[in-house]
């Protein structure tokens, strides 16, 4: 009996990709085993997240790393780390930010829902740029000169969100802000695959990057990475382990927490919420290796395959399938354009009845307000996919 069952939670088939809300990825059998030997033993946690810190720096090239619950803790926990340094005055006054420059430079494109993790430090945001593409008024994007006029002596960092073509360039952005000795925190929760944008930002000249460890690296799903300036991962650190230490004997590992930087040990920080167990550590650092090492990529034929047995399964019927291929590393996915007159029910109406059936399944809903059902293979295998096929097969029938 499966343990949901156990606990009468109905199963859902999430096709939707990682999202947070479905669950996000199944962790691969590797990734759950190491969590559960994990489990077994005790560790120092300073130590346990020096030896990730380590391995966090060989895949993504930065000089330090730091494992926390998520990506967006990942920001907030950055954004902290610009605001107070190794101060243990100012870690402990945080979110409250008076008399500390506190501003952070964002372009308006940038801003989306995830930046309450900023907010959340204590970071007051100064605005620039237009969305005029998107208002219908111009053409043109963020520019670079934006960031440098906004600059004033409140300006603490700048946060970047990173996507395939976000503007203006990050090394454009990094430039800028080094010219003036400012840090630039990037936002790059879902930006793997590619396996390059491990190193990419970093290596663009980033001082902070954030990735969740709970999308594509199929990590537990309160997992992610922030990784940087060894300096800043030192006062991440600092932030976020338990902090209920007498300083003389406190001994945290050299390369993770150079001792000599701080003159106290602050109580415990901002990011005591965001609390990863040895078992996240563990089970992060076993799937970031298999991600590292191509070993998701192999199954790319496989989820193509799964996603042409439901296109050919629905022939017949008011609904053309269309499978769009990766341009380069990536799932390969299905766009199901429901011919609604025929059908009698939107794109909204044909996914709720998907959600609420038995089993549930619940697609990427993007393309509802154009009658589209996106389907991402992340978590299918033969039987869910045949269990899917069906019951599409009766909703659209
Ligand atoms: C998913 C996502 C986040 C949040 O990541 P978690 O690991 O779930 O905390 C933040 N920013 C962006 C752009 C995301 O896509």
């Amino acid at each position: 009996m499966s343990i949901y069952e156990e606990l009468g939670v109905r199963t859902i088939i999430n096709v939707s990709g990682a999202s947070t809300r479905v669950s996000g990825p199944l962790m691969p059998p590797e990734v759950a085993e190491a969590m559960v030997r994990a489990s077994q033993e005790s560790v120092s946690m300073m130590e346990l997240q020096a030896v990730a810190s380590e391995k966090i720096s060989e895949v993504t090239g930065a000089e330090a790393g730091y494992i926390i619950s998520g990506a967006s803790a990942g920001l907030t926990l950055g954004t902290a780390t610009i605001l107070a340094g190794m101060d243990p005055g100012r870690m402990d006054r945080l979110p409250d930010t008076t008399g500390m420059k506190n501003e952070f430079i964002i372009a308006r494109e940038h801003r989306n829902g995830y930046d309450h993790a900023i907010r959340l430090a204590g970071a007051k945001f100064v605005e620039i740029g237009m969305n005029e593409i998107v208002s219908g008024a111009g053409v043109r994007r963020t520019e670079a000169w934006e960031y440098e006029a906004a600059i004033t002596p409140q300006t603490a960092g700048i946060a970047y969100t990173v996507t395939p073509d976000s503007e203006p360039p990050l090394e454009q952005v990094v430039e800028v802000a080094h010219r003036h000795g400012l840090p630039v925190l990037v936002d790059a929760a879902g930006e793997l695959p590619p396996i390059s944008n491990l190193r990419k930002f970093i290596g663009m000249g980033a001082d902070l990057v954030a990735f969740s460890g709970g999308k594509s690296i199929r990590g537990p799903q309160s997992s992610g990475i922030l990784c940087g300036r060894r300096d800043l991962i030192a006062s991440a650190a600092v932030q976020h382990l338990d902090m209920d230490e007498f300083f003389d004997i406190w001994d945290p590992p050299e390369s993770l927490i150079p001792k000599g930087m701080l003159t106290g040990i602050p109580r415990h920080g901002i990011g005591r919420g965001f609390k990863v167990g040895k078992e996240e550590i563990v089970g992060l650092l076993t799937a970031l290796r298999m991600f590292a090492d191509g070993e998701y990529a192999a199954e790319t034929e496989q989820q193509r395959g799964l996603l042409e047995y439901i296109a050919d399964g629905l022939s017949g019927l008011p609904v053309q399938p269309r499978i769009i291929l990766p341009a380069g590393e990536g799932y390969p996915m299905l766009h199901l354009i429901i011919n609604s007159q025929t059908v009698g029910k939107s794109g909204f109406e044909v996914s709720k009845e998907l959600k609420s059936g038995d089993p549930g399944i619940f697609v990427n809903e993007k393309g509802l307000p154009e009658d589209t059902l996106i389907v991402h293979p992340m978590n299918l295998n033969q039987s869910r996919t045949e269990i899917m096929t069906r019951r599409l097969r009766e909703v659209l029938g």
